[in-house]
This record gives C-alpha cells, structure tokens and sequence, in this order.
C-alpha cells in the first residue's frame, strides 16, 4: 500500500483527490477532508481520484 502527504494538511493518506483551488493548471492532491473544503472555493475542479492500492 502507498501513500501520499496531503498538500495542504500535510497528513499521509492512502486516497487522495486530485483538485485546482486557484485559477491556473496547477493540480494537487488533497486528502478527502480537505476536498470537501476545497469544494466551495469558486476555483474548485476535481481531475480524478489517486488510491494507493489495489481492491
Ligand atoms: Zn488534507
């Protein structure tokens, strides 16, 4: 199983969110409670789900 550090928690996780909250093309990947933050910034876009192992 892999992990990740949340961009902006910077807490380890093993599903992360991959999101833009500015304008731009940078992405990050965020853990699911900061998604849900994020999500009501007006620059919110979700680019997919990264999970660190197999089902
Ligand atoms: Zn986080």
């Amino acid at each position: 199983m892999k992990s990740k550090i949340c961009a902006l928690c910077k807490t380890e996780h093993t599903t992360l969110y991959r999101i833009q909250n500015q304008p731009g093309k940078i992405w990050i990947f965020v853990c699911e409670l900061c998604c849900i933050q994020e999500k009501a910034k007006p620059h919110y876009r979700y680019g997919g789900t990264w999970k660190g192992y197999r089902h």
